[in-house]
């Protein structure tokens, strides 16, 4: 595979890890020139989203190194090619996880690129001229418009970046359960890290009574009081999981190591449905008792499609909904990186990689 083609002339500075050691260190590279599809993006922040550490540590065994994580981007567009007419120069926007899928297939056709068996993600995959993409810890980004979404005015742009993964992946399957046009629902969110803390915001924009299942008991004052939850289960207190069986309509499971699905399983009423977006390096335990005895459903859910990423943009604008985020300048990123790993982040790390927030 070439790692460089002739058309890749642009030198850009960025972040990288070289091997499963997970240390990042600074990497000069080339991105493509700006193609007609194209827009460039000058990086003003960048999320670290629990992915970027599993790909950094080769967790799931796909990792081609030097590998430049990053898909929770925001910055300005640069540079405009000829067949773009959606986005001009200035525009403050954001990419997330996807950057390239075949856009014929049926999902694609669906505006559900997602699913695209093609689909190529902003690093760690293969784009079309057969080039290893990288992600969004680099000052400069070269992205597909298809993939580009406006960020709304009033979001601000560092609290704002992690909305482009950790956002459309909790939202996604809020809409697909219907928790955007019928509110009132009892809504679980286990695990409050990057994703938990925004799906508990969305939630409860959304109109329902939100449980957090936590194994943090230190988190559950600020579930409550800051973040708006209603109810925090300690998923480590038998007692406590025990009083809340068959209470909640729909979960969201977004732990990041393997657990148990049957303990939370039984939280849901009879017909209720986990939707899983978390994705542990070893398979999560799924025993069948509490699946057949509830008549309940486990799904999976993954990003969003670029329709539905926009509309998650414009509904964060229109309820004031950003990230809690913890500002570090790039030279902090590993340190941020072993925090995450230990679950000690508030609740998402942003990287500063255009260096104009005073820190
Ligand atoms: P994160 O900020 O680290 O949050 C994960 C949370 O899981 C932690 O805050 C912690 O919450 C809980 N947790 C951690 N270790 C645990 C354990 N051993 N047992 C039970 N709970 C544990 O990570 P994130 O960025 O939100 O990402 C979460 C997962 O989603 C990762 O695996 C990531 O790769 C995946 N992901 C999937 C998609 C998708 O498209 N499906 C998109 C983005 C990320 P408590 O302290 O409250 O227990
Ligand atoms: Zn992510």
């Amino acid at each position: 595979m070439a790692l460089e083609t002739p058309n890749h002339t642009q030198t850009v500075a960025g972040w990288a890890a070289y091997d499963s050691s997970g240390k990042i260190a600074p990497y000069i590279f080339k991105r493509r020139e700006n193609g007609v599809n194209d827009v460039t993006i000058q990086v003003m922040y960048c999320g670290i989203c629990h992915t970027d550490l599993h790909h950094v540590k080769d967790d799931w065994g796909i990792t081609m190194y030097p590998v430049v994580p990053g898909h929770e981007i925001t910055g300005v567009i640069t540079k405009v090619g000829s067949n773009v007419k959606n986005f001009k120069l200035g525009d403050r926007v954001g990419v997330g996880c996807l950057a390239a899928s075949c856009l014929e297939c049926e999902f694609c056709k669906n505006s559900q690129e997602n699913y695209c068996d093609q689909i190529q993600f902003t690093y760690n995959g293969i784009f079309w001229d057969g080039t290893v993409t990288y992600g969004g810890y680099s000052d400069m980004l070269v992205a597909d418009h298809r993939y580009v979404v406006h960020v709304p005015d009033n979001l601000p742009m560092d609290a704002a970046a992690p909305l482009l993964c950790a956002g459309i992946t909790v939202f996604s399957p809020m809409k697909d359960c219907q928790l955007l046009e019928s509110p009132g629902k009892k809504v679980g969110i286990v695990g409050l890290g990057g994703l938990g803390h925004v799906a508990v915001k969305m939630a409860k924009a959304f109109g329902h009574q939100v449980t957090v299942i936590s194994t943090s008991p230190s988190k559950e004052n600020e579930a409550k009081q800051r973040l708006g939850a209603d109810y925090f289960l300690v998923s480590t207190d038998a007692k406590q999981m025990q009083r809340g069986k068959r209470t909640l309509d729909v979960i969201l499971d977004t732990v990041s190591a393997k657990h148990s699905l049957g303990p939370i399983l039984e939280l849901l009423k009879v017909n209720g449905t986990l939707v899983v977006v978390g994705a542990p390096d070893r398979p999560i335990e799924l025993p069948s008792f509490p699946l057949i005895f509830g008549k309940r459903a486990v799904k999976g859910s993954m990003t969003g499609g670029m329709k539905e990423t926009q509309e998650m943009m414009d509904v964060c604008g229109k309820h004031n909904i950003t990230c809690d985020v913890e500002l570090i300048k790039p030279d902090k990123i590993n340190e941020a990186l072993d925090r995450l790993a230990r679950n000690d982040v508030r609740y998402r790390f942003v990287i500063d990689i255009a260096g104009t927030s005073k820190l």
